[in-house]
């Protein structure tokens, strides 16, 4: 059975008080998760050693981080290494994010590379894909996304394909308030997995865990979490509201 996750990207928001506060809020009314229901929280990189410290004590919920450096080390300003991330208590890092790629340039030949610096450090990737409206519009989101998937990933072998949990985040949704429909979403997730079928054959693809982002909120989780590809959210704006995260939280636990 595939992991069903929640990851909450807080991006650049919450000062060092208002992420323990929001910890504390969450991990006071956590259900009991298990090996197939997990949960992330990805602060900005000044928390992480408070939120690390703070989940210590909690099974199957841990720290993300929402960036690491293509490079191992050394003469890099304001950069973070996988290796550091590593030291500091986290578990996995999203790489591929959709305002990284549009705010930071980040191509896909630069995705490997980081990719491969967090692999380095058994770090698991959260690998955001996703189009933008224009390309919906035309109808070609299949066409796009397959391509950030085939050059960000499709070089790796199937054991490392095994570290990887891919988010698809159409970038008309990221907050937005602009939900994929149900419908949309699955299509999507179903077709990734297809991809990943004909490239790493079934077990790979019955084992990846796929993420909906995109205005997930409280009131859609379950429906999107209800259908049979979408395996969790990678949550935004609602990551940052103990009640709303524990509302997706608890959709994914009754999924
Ligand atoms: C995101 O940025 O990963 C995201 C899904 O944001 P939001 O939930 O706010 O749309």
């Amino acid at each position: 059975m595939r992991k069903r996750i929640v990851a909450g990207n807080w991006k650049m928001n919450l000062t060092l008080a208002e992420g323990k506060n929001l910890v504390e809020a969450i991990v006071a009314q956590l259900p009991a998760l298990t090996d197939t229901r997990e949960v992330v929280i990805a602060p900005p990189f000044t928390h992480i050693t408070q939120t690390a410290a703070q989940l210590e004590e909690y099974a199957h919920i841990s720290v993300g981080a929402q960036n690491c450096s293509s490079e191992a080390g050394g003469a890099f300003t304001g950069e973070v290494s996988a290796t550091m991330l590593q030291s500091a208590g986290v578990g996995s890092v999203i790489l591929g994010h959709s305002e990284r790629r549009e705010y930071f340039n980040e191509t896909s030949e630069l995705l490997v590379k980081k990719i491969a610096q967090a692999f380095n450090q058994n770090l698991r990737v959260i690998f955001c894909c996703g189009e933008p409206l224009s390309v919906r519009d035309a109808n070609e989101q299949n066409n796009f996304v397959g391509k950030q998937i085939e050059e960000a990933l499709f070089h790796l072998s199937a054991e490392e394909m095994n570290q990887i949990v891919i988010a698809y985040e159409p970038i008309w949704a990221i907050g937005t308030g602009r939900t994929a429909t149900s419908a949309q979403a699955q299509e999507m997730h179903a077709y990734i997995r297809s991809m990943l079928q004909n490239k790493y054959g079934n077990d790979i693809a019955q084992k990846t865990s796929i993420l909906y982002g995109g205005s997930c909120n409280a009131q859609n989780a379950a429906e999107l979490f209800s259908c049979a590809d979408i395996d969790g959210g990678l949550i935004g704006g609602a990551a940052l509201k103990s009640e709303a995260f524990l509302a997706i939280i608890s959709a994914m636990m009754s999924a």
